[in-house]
């Protein structure tokens, strides 16, 4: 659905949804002499319709702007949602192209005190099986490794895919691809070294092909599996 027909149609739908919380309102809930029964059946479909109004109000995209209310909020002027408040649902289309989030980055060049301080994002989801975590945060002092002085672990985005098994990390400055189970706590860590540091027959275990251009410019990894 393009851009003005999904406009015109949240829209319509909002329009008649506001007319029908009126009318609860005016004829029932704010009317003389309505019985508590049926006050508070009317109470109750209200809720609903506010409900309904949650739902729609999240497919809104706030096309037209805000306007200031007589309280000093800004609210969108097609669903009244007030602007820059947390939605506590996501609601993404089940066909096409799915957004969730913009890319965010270390916000700041302070080091912060403790992690959670420092902590900007960190979320995941699960998308057809495979599993992506992504992970923001500023600078922070750390007594990483139980050592006596706090050390400054470095802001950071970190974005993790899972997949059967694999691991792949991108960070700043690096990038990692683990193949098999994660490293239990404790277990001897993993050799790391160049590929020029290692013997040509060792290298005939490793199942990487190296990718490069002209001048032997490094474009990337083929692992095989
Ligand atoms: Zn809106």
């Amino acid at each position: 659905m393009n851009k003005e027909t999904e406009k015109t149609r949240i829209k319509k739908e909002l329009k008649l949804l506001f007319k029908s919380m009126d009318f609860v309102c005016d004829n029932y809930l704010n009317k003389e002499g309505v019985n508590d029964d049926e006050l508070e059946a009317f109470a109750n479909i209200y809720q609903q319709l506010g409900l309904a109004w949650e739902f729609l109000g999240l497919q809104c995209r706030h096309w037209d702007g805000y306007r200031k209310t007589r309280d000093r909020r800004e609210v969108c002027k097609i669903c009244g949602k007030v602007r820059d408040i947390d939605e506590t649902h996501v609601l993404l289309p089940s066909k096409g192209h799915k957004r969730l989030g913009r890319k965010i980055r270390p916000t700041s060049r302070k080091i912060f005190r403790t992690k959670r301080e420092a902590q900007i994002l960190n979320e995941s989801i699960e998308f057809h099986g495979a599993r992506l975590d992504v992970n923001v945060h500023n600078s922070y002092k750390s007594k990483l490794f139980q050592g006596e002085h706090d050390i400054n672990i470095a802001s950071e985005r970190i974005v993790k895919l899972r997949e059967s098994g694999i691991e792949c990390s991108i960070g700043r400055h690096r990038i990692d691809i683990r193949v098999g189970p994660a490293k239990q706590k404790g277990s001897k860590p993993d050799y790391g070294n160049f590929a020029f540091e290692l013997k040509k027959k060792d290298l005939k275990h490793f199942p990487v092909i190296f990718r490069f251009g002209d001048n032997l410019k490094f474009s990337g990894l083929t692992i095989l599996r």
